[in-house]
């Protein structure tokens, strides 16, 4: 990484390895903290923590970068990042309502890990592992199960499908995390999906940006603009999270031609405040990186105690439009439970409507009428 270094953490066990290791993403992935008796040696454990690392064993698998939990406060059980990283008894809970595909992904699996659900566009699962494995994944009936990637003779199947479903003109490449894909099968996948011609853009969903943020080399950003239009869409949550490592991450990418976007979920006791989403998206302008969707949380099984009311997320973009600039104001994302779609709400800012006549309220509070023409 050119540019300025993260620190070292001042803390065991990392405090004395060697910068070049810690800046390399393979010493990250190699090195996670993967087990409750390691956590336990970075962060001062609650007794609620330790119960909810050993009541989710087999739930949802635990792990994360050494970079990503030093950003965590290493005393605060409620510190937003540590909350993102340790799980909570309540995990381990299925509530009224939550599914284990709440998005309906499997009826709508065509070939092995590739969702088709809408017409012009596929969503391709490429591996099942991520860098940080955060509680509240909506995916985590697959997510880190087994930790390996699509074979090529399954990858082959799902470009078959592509190339035979013409309208299909937008690729997503998901997972898991995309960019756990090592340079050489990145360079594959994209390859093989460039050269299908109808296919007009590829997505690349990762979050590495955020959790580890050496995976975003010179190299990398070579190889997706060499595919391109490649449009990534990182996930950052806090503000805390955009260190000038991350912003550097982005601003990689971006300077070599890539497009990057940004979606949040709304996570209550970590997100869930206007102040804190306007912060964070005045960060990731600043590095022009988008806010596209702040997404409601899904109704997947165990994180009842992450979610919000529909009504939080109206609040926040009522604060943010008007307000704010505009680049700054995402589209608050309901994905609808059953597969059926996403669908985006908006606070109400229309008082009254008659006629032609539809009287809006504004940002201020002040009330104005648009008339409709006549014909
Ligand atoms: C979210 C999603 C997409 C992309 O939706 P956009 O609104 O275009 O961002 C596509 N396919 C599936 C299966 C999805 O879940
Ligand atoms: S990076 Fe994405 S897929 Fe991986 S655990 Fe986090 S939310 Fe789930």
């Amino acid at each position: 990484m050119h540019g300025s270094s993260p620190p070292l953490p001042q803390r065991a066990p990392w405090h004395e390895i060697d910068l070049q290791d810690y800046l390399s993403w393979g010493w990250q992935v190699k090195n996670r903290v993967s087990g409750a008796a390691e956590l336990e040696e970075v962060f001062d454990l609650t007794d609620e923590e330790r119960q909810g690392l050993s009541q989710t064993q087999g739930v949802f698998r635990f792990g994360v970068t050494p970079y990503y939990a030093s950003l965590a406060d290493f005393s605060n059980p409620d510190c937003p990042i540590r909350r993102q990283i340790v799980p909570r008894p309540a995990e381990a809970t299925v509530q009224i309502g939550e599914r284990a595909d709440p998005l309906g992904e499997e009826p709508r699996e065509v070939v092995p890990n590739l969702v088709h659900r809408y017409p012009d566009r596929v969503l391709l699962l490429a591996t099942d592992r991520c860098p940080v494995y955060c509680r509240f994944c909506t995916r985590r009936r697959i997510v880190g199960r087994v930790e390996r990637q699509s074979t090529r003779a399954q990858l082959a199947e799902a470009f078959e499908y592509i190339q035979a479903h013409p309208q299909i003109r937008e690729v997503i490449v998901s997972g898991g995390d995309a960019l756990m894909l090592g340079n050489n099968q990145l360079r594959y996948v994209l390859s093989q999906i460039r050269s299908i011609p109808h296919v007009d853009i590829i997505r690349i969903a990762t979050r590495m940006p955020v959790t580890c943020p050496m995976r975003i080399t010179d190299t990398l950003a070579e190889i997706l603009a060499a595919y391109g239009p490649v449009y990534v869409m990182t996930h950052f949550n806090h503000p805390a999270e955009h260190t000038s490592v991350a912003a550097q991450a982005c601003a990689r990418l971006v300077d070599a031609g890539v497009v990057v976007y940004n979606q949040s979920v709304l996570l209550r006791g970590i997100n869930d405040d206007v102040e804190i989403i306007r912060e964070l998206n005045r960060r990731l302008v600043r590095s022009r990186v988008t806010p596209y969707y702040l997404h409601q949380c899904d109704l997947a099984e165990g994180i009842e105690h992450f979610r919000t009311p529909l009504s939080t997320g109206l609040g926040i973009i009522d604060g943010l439009r008007g307000h704010s600039s505009g680049l700054m104001v995402p589209q608050l994302c309901v994905d609808v439970p059953g597969g059926l779609g996403k669908v985006t709400l908006v606070p109400e800012w229309v008082v009254s409507q008659k006629g032609r006549s539809t009287t809006f309220r504004t940002y201020t509070g002040e009330t104005a009428e648009y008339l409709d023409p006549s014909e």
